[in-house]
């Protein structure tokens, strides 16, 4: 039987990684007033996970925006003896609605496994915020021929059984395209989403067919327009592009024309 498509509201979000001082503060009002004004009416959700440094102060600034801001990371617990580590509800009483669990530096860096991506999408859960869960094959996984294997496998090990359409989104992100300015074509974009949707309609139902799968990996403005008309794909993860307001709003306006 065909699957019924959902109107699904994109998100744009933009991961400001290990980069944001109080100069770049002013780029995310830019945003702000942006999502604010002209964009207000622009059908698609809008953050910027900027560094922890900087939640409490954008959160401050930003006020009842409909800007949203997330972390980029969080440890699994409430509260306890983790000396560096962030708790999901630290972020949450910061001001955000979201975080970014499982990013493929997190994953190379740091050593993440889809069991603890999973449990810090858990806590992301139970502070009540967005789990964006990251998932992606490596340049060698794609030449192998490995790539949905090793997605589907990431994304039924990363992804809590609680989670529901409300309070996870997906981000598809080839390792080999982030920051290094390469994208997989359309029709690649393509059967990765499909596969994704299937995978977890299968797994959530209902839940499965609303949750949004954003693509990241050198989403710029002059690709946007082409990558967020493929099919399944509902919004961005960007990094680099998003550090830059203009650059940033350049890409959200990829859905000013729906
Ligand atoms: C990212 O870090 O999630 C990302 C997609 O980075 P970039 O847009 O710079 O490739």
């Amino acid at each position: 039987m065909a699957r019924q498509a959902h109107a699904i509201r994109p998100l744009v979000a933009g991961n400001w990684k290990m980069n944001g001082l109080q100069a770049n503060v002013a780029e995310a009002l830019i945003v702000r007033d942006a999502v604010d004004g002209d964009l207000a009416s622009i059908g698609a959700d809008v953050l910027i996970a900027p560094p922890a440094t900087l939640m409490t102060e954008l959160s401050a600034a930003i006020g009842k925006s409909r800007l949203l801001l997330a972390g980029q990371d969080c440890h699994a617990a409430p509260s306890g003896p983790h000396t560096g580590d962030i708790a999901p509800e630290m972020l949450k009483e910061a001001g955000a609605s979201a975080v970014i669990v499982g990013h493929s530096e997190r994953r190379v860096d740091h050593g993440e496994t889809c069991a603890e991506v999973k449990a810090k999408a858990e806590g992301a859960q139970r502070a009540g915020l967005i789990a964006i869960v990251c998932v992606g094959e490596t340049r060698d996984e794609r030449a192998s021929g490995f790539t949905l294997d090793v997605v589907l496998q990431q994304l039924k090990a990363s992804l809590p059984e609680q989670s529901t359409a409300a309070n996870t989104v997906v981000a598809y992100e080839p390792v080999w395209a982030i920051g290094t300015g390469l994208t997989p074509t359309t029709s690649d974009v393509e059967e990765v989403h499909v596969a994704i949707r299937r995978e977890l309609a299968a797994i959530f139902g209902e839940d499965g067919e609303r949750m949004r799968i954003l693509y990241g990996g050198s989403v710029k403005p002059d690709n946007a327009t082409a990558l967020m008309a493929v099919s399944e794909v509902n919004g961005a993860l960007v990094g680099g592009a998003s550090l830059k307001a203009s650059d940033f709003l350049a890409i959200v306006r990829a859905y000013e024309s729906r």
